[in-house]
């Protein structure tokens, strides 16, 4: 038996999001004392897929048609389905990101496999069943999900689980498998990211800012320090119904989740709407005027003041580090 690791890739990078899917997935084939097989689908260079090496991975398959470069749900899963399948696959990992959400559901139906989306950490195992722990009711909660289908898809949160190095020599290997046209035949809107961002769900650090900015002439500010700490930005609700910054910025309950090990908010009340989509990051600094918002109280480090002064200030200090 295998485990198998979709691997993704940007633009042919492999981000810290892949890396972490692939160190998590080891350590379920060393649980399980099973191989570990990787799967790459698009146009990603063979020196960027070694470096999965360093995770333990010892094999990449790689599927690389030309007609796969450009994402596509219902393909990809289709090449995932049939690559867990060539590999006997008992258990088949993939990130939780953007298109993680939607990869993961469509694989499992293809496998008859149950699904454990949002894992935060290394599953157990109890014989066949695999117990594995995410967060429900928007981060108030832990659930412990059961799977107990002989095949088992799980999705891993970023930023949940450690990068753990064990270092391999990966060999790529061709992949190919047949793509149904209808598959590929999706109308797509393709939106460039500005590719010096960094991502927010993904992002070790945030700097975050809400309605106390006051208006969107103010986030140059915000921008600076996020620039200095190497951070993702992000919003509050009303600030991205305001159009003062993109929705895709919008965290919280009806926006993006965020665990990163740094989040840091200013001008934000901490509304429990808010709270639900960060409250599960491992460091909170609140920057705060008024010293009773509810922010305070699931702050690790609290500053009560004006951002307009505290925040440049912050900025230089960290500048001059
Ligand atoms: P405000 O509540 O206006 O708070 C502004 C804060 O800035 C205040 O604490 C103030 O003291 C501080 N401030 C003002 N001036 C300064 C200054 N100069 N320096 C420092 N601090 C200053 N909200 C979300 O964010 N995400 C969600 O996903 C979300 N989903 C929702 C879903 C539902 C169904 C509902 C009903 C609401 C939702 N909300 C969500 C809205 C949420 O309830 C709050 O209204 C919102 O989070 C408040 O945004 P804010 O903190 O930016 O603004």
């Amino acid at each position: 038996m295998a485990i198998l690791v979709y691997i993704e890739n940007t633009d042919g990078g492999l981000k810290k999001s892949a890396f972490e899917a692939a160190a998590y997935a080891k350590a379920i084939a060393d649980q399980k004392g099973d191989t570990l097989v990787a799967l790459s689908i698009g146009d990603v260079a063979d020196a960027e897929l070694q470096k999965l090496g360093k995770y333990g991975v010892t094999k990449v398959l790689n599927a690389s048609q030309a007609n796969l470069k450009q994402f596509v749900n219902k393909a990809y899963a289709a090449i995932i389905a049939a690559a867990a399948k060539q590999e006997q696959a008992s258990v088949v990992v993939l990130s939780n990101s953007f298109s993680g959400k939607g990869l993961a559901p469509r694989v499992a139906a293809k496998l008859d496999a149950g699904l454990a989306d949002g894992a935060i950490s290394l599953p157990s195992w109890n014989g066949n069943d695999m117990e594995v722990k995410k967060t429900a009711f928007s981060n108030k909660a832990f659930a412990t999900e059961i799977i107990s289908s002989p095949v088992k898809v799980i999705s891993l949160s970023p930023n949940a689980y450690e990068l753990k190095e064990s270092p391999a020599s990966a060999e790529i290997v061709p992949f190919t498998a047949d793509v149904n046209a209808n598959d590929l035949s999706v109308v797509l809107k393709e939106i460039v990211r500005a590719t010096d961002k960094i991502s927010l769900p993904e992002a070790e650090i945030v700097v975050s800012a809400g309605r106390g900015l006051k208006g969107p002439e103010n986030w140059a500010m915000v921008e600076e320090l996020a620039d200095v700490l190497g951070a993702a930005t992000a919003c509050s609700k009303p600030v991205s119904d305001a159009g003062w910054r993109p929705h895709s910025e919008h965290v919280g309950q009806t926006g993006i989740v965020v665990s990163p090990n740094l989040y840091i908010a200013i001008g934000i009340s901490g509304a429990i709407q808010h709270l639900a989509g960060v409250s599960s990051s491992k460091t909170i600094v609140v920057i705060n005027k008024d010293p009773e918002a509810p922010f305070f109280k699931v702050a690790d480090y609290g500053i009560v003041g004006d951002a307009f002064e505290v925040v440049p200030k912050l900025t230089e200090a960290i500048r001059n580090l």
